[in-house]
């Protein structure tokens, strides 16, 4: 039996995520069609990619850029129509025009253009963990009530997701007889930097992530191993845990991507190369399985997997996420809003790399927590914290 064609939006296309998501799909012009395509401001990686995959919209914030573009597309015989706006994204991911959406924006930015997805009922890849961190009941409660097929792209989740028994009902660890989650982090650049030498990396050295190739926001996060705090409220959220579910392990070669224990003993791992295809193309194609132009795991070639704990002094980062998440309420909007702004700080040279965890921390401390129970709860959260981690920054820096 044909398989039904896949009418797909990529939300955030000129990221990385969004390239990897769009190799995947260009190795299956009969199981997908492109939809639509959007980005920020990288008109002219967009530009490629409409006139490359020939999707039917393209989506650029503003709204000059979008005229040049438009007019580039129509003098070089390309179909795409060219959108702008907030207003728009959001109609595009939520568009009935396709079923699945990938949510490949990075940060808080991605929050309501994927929840419009979710909203829609669509199914959704989810590599935006910003989202789930900000504004998570909220967000699962949207997925429950309208239906929405929430798929994990982020590559421990992808690997848990595998890892738990067919139709896994989040929440139901005890009935399937799962004891714990154990999630794999690489440990980042650092893993092994003197602690002193950590005051003066620069943002170059913090984005060469030894094994993954990933935007600079999330290779910031890796080396403060706040990635791995955001992942870990992730998995309580997409899986329906609590934070002692989960075990964060150290792993530096990136080749197990997360495991699961169970009760009698068993530990099942997903493993491959650190590619981001793989994950996308089992989310993609679920649940038949696709090639995805990986190079198939060469364990010979690995000969070696080492697994350690992670050291919380080394990365406060870690420390305060599980703290956020123990918090409740709007705790990890403001974790998330205050580690935002400090990584665009680090990047931009106005915070050095240990301000990172002393902004974020300093930002918890100072505000005080309430409930979560709608988006604009999470919003009213990530706008505060903003407002304050920036006053705050002034007092940070030259000292850190
Ligand atoms: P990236 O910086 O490479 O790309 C981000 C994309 O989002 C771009 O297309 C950009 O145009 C768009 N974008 C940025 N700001 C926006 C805004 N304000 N409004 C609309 N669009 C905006 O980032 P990435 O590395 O691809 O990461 C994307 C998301 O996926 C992040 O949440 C990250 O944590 C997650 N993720 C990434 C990887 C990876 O390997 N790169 C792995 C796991 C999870
Ligand atoms: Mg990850």
């Amino acid at each position: 039996m044909a398989l039904a064609v896949r009418r797909v939006t990529v939300l955030g296309a000129t990221g990385s995520i969004g390239v990897s998501t769009l190799d995947v799909i260009a190795r299956h012009p009969d199981r997908f069609r492109l939809h639509a395509i959007t980005a920020h401001r990288n008109a002219e990686r967009l530009f490629e990619q409409c006139l490359r995959y020939q999707p039917d919209y393209a989506l650029i914030d503003d709204a000059v850029s979008a005229r040049e573009l438009r007019e580039r597309l129509a003098d070089a015989g390309c179909r795409t129509r060219l959108l702008s706006g907030r207003r728009d994204l959001c109609e595009l991911a939520a568009s009935d025009e396709s079923d699945t959406v990938v949510a490949g924006i990075v940060g808080a930015a991605g929050l309501e253009p994927t929840l419009a997805a979710v909203r829609a009922g669509k199914r959704v890849l989810l590599a935006n963990k910003e989202a789930l961190v900000m504004a998570g009941p909220v967000f699962m409660q949207a997925v429950r009530d309208h239906g929405a097929e929430l798929l994990p792209l982020d590559s421990e989740h992808n690997a848990i997701f595998q890892c738990l028994p067919p139709g896994f009902q989040p929440g139901q660890l005890l009935p399937a007889g799962v004891r714990r989650i154990l999630l794999t982090a690489s440990g980042g650049p650092f893993r092994e930097h003197d602690l002193a030498a950590l005051e003066h990396v620069t943002p170059d050295e913090a984005c060469a992530h030894p094994n993954w190739d990933m935007g600079r926001k999330i290779s910031v996060d890796s080396a403060t191993m706040m990635n791995k705090g955001l992942e870990l409220i992730e998995a309580c959220w997409l899986f329906d845990l609590v934070g002692t579910d989960v075990e964060v392990v150290v792993h530096p070669q990136s080749v197990v991507h997360s495991l699961v224990s169970y009760a009698d003993g068993s530990v099942l791992a997903q493993l491959g190369n650190p590619d981001m295809r793989t994950p996308i193309a089992h989310a993609l194609g679920f649940p038949e399985r696709l090639e995805a132009g990986v190079q198939p795991l060469d364990l010979m070639a690995v000969a070696r997997l080492d697994f350690r704990p992670p050291d919380m002094q080394r990365f406060p980062c870690l420390r305060l996420a599980y703290e956020a998440l123990a918090s409740g309420g709007t705790a990890c909007a403001t974790l998330n809003a205050a580690n935002e702004i400090a990584v665009d700080a680090f990047l931009d040279g106005r915070l050095g790399f240990v301000g990172i965890a002393r902004l974020v921390e300093q930002t918890l401390q100072l505000t005080s927590l309430s409930k979560l129970e709608s988006l604009d709860d999470a919003l009213a959260a990530d706008i505060a914290a903003r407002a304050l981690a920036e006053r705050l920054l002034p007092t940070l820096e030259g000292r850190s």
